[in-house]
């Protein structure tokens, strides 16, 4: 058995796959068939794939996986080739790529509003797919995005989907206005870190939480107004006393079980909490009342689009977001990397370089 599906030519690459449910010795770094392109389908070479908790879960079962796999979802590189089909390229190849995670069928009601990451097809690049933990990755040619100059694959890989979730969340689904203020929750994950950014940029002022009293300091240099360290203080108190009790008017959710019912109770008078994750558990208590009586919106946010990469990459370029970047580590390492983000010991994201 191989973890690449897609058909082997006889050549091989460096990859990272697993072929168990279980913790991160379940790894395994070596030889896999290079993949090749099908129909509509672009080989890239890898040259950077952002960690993140979705790599996790799909490890440990909590998102189910065909086994054996490589995860990776958050990659860029460099088109080495396209399969059979392809009307039009959106780089040539040799031409520097990012991969938009979320991958769509383009033709159900959803793709043809736009609305890519709700497509009742949908995927996330090394979900259903094989990822991109590895040195070469086949993805579909819609989900190709040309790099602007002046942005490296790393910083790329770092925001591919971190920062277009957080993107995708403020501006588009909670609709973040200057003046506003907006809590933004774990300011030290990738999510987290893009969002203090994303909200000051859209004229905010942010409230963060933070989990050490050594990440309060990097929370205020993102732009950050004001940091809590949730370990010290209750942060819906927190939030009352820093808003003289009127509460925020956005919550950047993406905790889960542990955080829902403070963050509900911090919103103010028509208030929005935006959730796009849920990593301390999917089951949340909410108080109906405040809800209808404050007319607050709970609104779901999955992901980002292509456009909305190209929008981030547009930004990094032009140095207006700043890609968060704890630590880069070779492939081989892809297990310590998790091992670190499980830890929680990162302030931004852990970016595996295959080029190390
Ligand atoms: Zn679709």
């Amino acid at each position: 058995m191989t973890a690449a599906s897609e058909g082997a030519t006889g050549a091989t690459m460096k990859a990272v796959w697993f072929s168990e449910l279980g913790g991160p010795e379940k790894l395994t770094f070596g030889d896999q068939p290079r993949p090749t392109p099908g129909l509509e389908q672009a080989l890239v070479r890898v040259q950077a794939c952002g960690v993140n908790r979705l790599d996790i879960y799909a490890r440990s079962g909590r998102t189910p996986v065909r086994l054996p796999h490589i995860s990776g979802s958050e990659a860029a590189g460099e088109v080495v080739a396209y399969g059979p089909g392809v009307a039009r390229e959106p780089a040539p190849v040799g031409a520097r790529v990012a991969i938009a995670p979320y991958l769509f069928c383009g033709q159900c009601e959803y793709c043809r509003l736009g609305d890519e990451t709700i497509c009742v097809r949908g995927d996330i690049l090394g979900l259903a797919s094989q990822g991109a933990f590895a040195e070469y990755v086949v993805v579909p040619v819609s989900s190709l995005v040309p790099l602007p100059d002046g942005v490296d694959a790393v910083s790329a890989a770092s925001v591919g989907l971190a920062m277009i979730t957080s993107w995708r969340l403020l501006i588009h689904r909670a609709r973040l206005q200057a003046g506003e203020t907006a809590l933004v929750h774990a300011a030290g994950s990738g999510v987290g870190s893009a969002a203090v950014q994303i909200a000051k940029l859209a004229g905010a002022r942010v409230i963060a939480t933070v989990g050490s009293s050594e990440k309060m300091a990097l929370a205020q240099k993102l732009g950050a107004d004001e940091v809590i360290n949730y370990r010290e203080q209750d942060f819906a108190q927190e939030v009352r006393r820093l808003t003289g009790k009127r509460g925020v008017s956005v919550v950047v959710e993406h905790v889960g079980a542990d955080t829902w019912e403070k963050s509900v109770s911090c919103l103010g008078r028509g208030g929005r909490l935006a959730i796009c994750g849920a990593t301390t558990g999917n089951e949340g208590k909410t108080n109906l009342w405040s809800l209808f009586a404050k007319e607050l919106s709970l609104i779901g946010s999955y992901g980002g689009t292509r456009a909305d990469l190209a929008t981030v990459l547009g930004l990094v370029a032009a140095g207006k977001l700043k890609p968060v970047i704890h630590r880069t580590l070779p492939l081989e390492n892809v297990a310590e990397a998790q091992r670190m983000l499980e830890e929680r010991a990162t302030f931004g994201k852990i970016v595996i370089d295959t080029t190390k």
